[in-house]
């Protein structure tokens, strides 16, 4: 299948084209048709897939033609909301509406927290048909009745996961309650659990439903390795690997945002070119790594679970998880960075003793058990005493520590500026 037998209008074909894209991928083949003929849709999709897109081209779609045409009205409250877990994420969706609308007249805006407030203020004003928006900030504009959603056709919920992780449920609530009865509904979730299912029902009409990705099954492109090491060798054996391996564009995750940080130093001080992404960095901070990750500038991008949720790169050849995740979710999103878009890729999973019970969750979760390797030099010692290293679980529903994009975060003003705040395009 191609493009150009979906039926989308000449000018977004033409957006698409311009990124070289001439396949749909499977999601896209399914959402596509599913979002034009006007359903519902229930998705469960990871990101790589090219799921932003399958939402993304049909809006654009859906908006520049048809008897709902508004585009040439004066006053412009959003038509279409999308609601995504983190800023990093808003920000990648509203890029992409940008990519794909661009030889269209629509105008779109991303609002999120941790950022000052009044330019996306201003920028409301001037009118907005598609609004992006992590779900603290957006209720912050509600109050301060600087956003207006009665007129909203279609509601999009992506990563709902992921906002259940994070404890937004009640926000989420509370933002479709402000939406008009009427509207056309998109859920996008990397898993199936059900607490989505619950949420689904309660959202969802008669929906489409569409899975690429089969309940918590990793991407089956990713190579998944293991090597056994020791906690004090870990660092050693990181610079092994890179040293030894000629790696490139590595993404790195670190448990901790201070492992990461420390992390990061000690690689570039050994002449691997590295920079850490967490949330206690600033927006600029964040934006200025990933570009330098994504120009080869960087080698290593040292990563926590949250900031590296929703960062778009093409086809990442290699995931290393130097610690291994709290919640066995996370490693499939995790190594869901790689392997994208048809691609291969290379998962490593650093496990030192305290985390074989860890190690034996995610087994369990991806239902297959993971090549171990040892690397000479670096076995684990058969001495090696267990060291609790992880916190006690947390509840999947509540809003875990350590995850600083919740809502209060998100919604805590007065943060650090950044040029991409409530970014707006025409
Ligand atoms: P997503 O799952 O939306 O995060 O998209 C994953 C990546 O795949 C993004 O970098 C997209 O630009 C890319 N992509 C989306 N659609 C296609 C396509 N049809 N062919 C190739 N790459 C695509």
């Amino acid at each position: 299948m191609l493009f150009s037998e979906l039926g989308l209008k000449a000018e977004i074909q033409r957006a698409v084209a311009d990124q070289g894209y001439d396949t749909p991928t499977p999601i896209q083949q399914q959402a596509i048709p599913a979002v034009l003929a006007g359903h519902d849709l229930m998705a469960t999709a990871q990101t790589g897939t090219g799921k932003t897109a399958g939402f993304t081209l049909p809006i654009l779609h859906l908006l520049a033609s048809g008897p709902n045409d508004r585009l040439t009205r004066v006053s412009k409250t959003p038509r279409v909301l999308v609601l995504t877990p983190t800023r990093e994420l808003a920000i990648q969706v509203e890029e992409s509406v940008r990519t794909y609308g661009k030889h269209l007249p629509i105008n779109s805006l991303a609002v999120f927290g941790g950022v000052g407030i009044n330019p996306q203020i201003a920028n409301l004003r001037r009118g907005v048909d598609i609004l992006v928006a992590t779900p603290g900030r957006l209720l912050d504009h509600v109050q301060q009745r600087t956003v207006d959603l009665s007129a909203i056709e279609i509601f999009v919920l992506d990563e709902a996961d992921r906002m259940l992780d994070m404890g937004f449920i009640r926000d989420i609530r509370k933002v479709i309650a402000l939406l008009p009865k009427k509207r056309q509904n998109l859920m996008f979730s990397a898993t199936f659990s059900p607490e989505i299912r619950e949420l689904a029902s309660g959202l969802l009409h008669q929906p489409v439903s569409v899975d690429v990705a089969p309940r918590n099954t990793a991407a089956e492109l990713v190579t998944q390795k293991v090597i056994e090491t020791n906690r004090e060798q870990k660092k050693d054996l990181l610079e092994h690997l890179f040293q030894t391996r000629g790696l490139h564009q590595v993404l790195v995750f670190a448990r901790t945002k201070h492992g990461a940080d420390a992390l990061a130093k000690r690689l570039d001080k050994s002449g691997i070119k590295a920079a850490a992404i967490h949330g206690d960095k600033s927006q600029g901070a964040r934006t200025r790594a990933l570009s330098d990750f994504k120009d080869g500038k960087l080698v290593a991008l040292v990563a926590t679970d949250i900031a590296a949720r929703g960062i778009d790169i093409d086809a990442l050849p290699y995931v290393i998880n130097y610690e291994l995740p709290n919640m066995p979710e996370d490693y499939v999103h995790r190594i869901g960075r790689t392997g994208r878009a048809g691609m291969e890729g290379e998962a490593i999973s650093l496990v030192c003793h305290d985390e074989r019970g860890n190690l034996k969750d995610i087994e369990k979760l991806i239902k297959r058990s993971i090549e171990r390797v040892v690397v000479p030099g670096f076995e684990p010692s058969a001495t090696a005493a267990p060291r609790p290293v992880q916190p006690p679980r947390q509840p999947r529903s509540g809003q875990p520590a350590g995850r600083p994009q919740g809502r209060n975060a998100a919604a805590k003003p007065g943060g650090p500026a950044q040029h991409r705040s409530g970014s707006r395009h025409r």
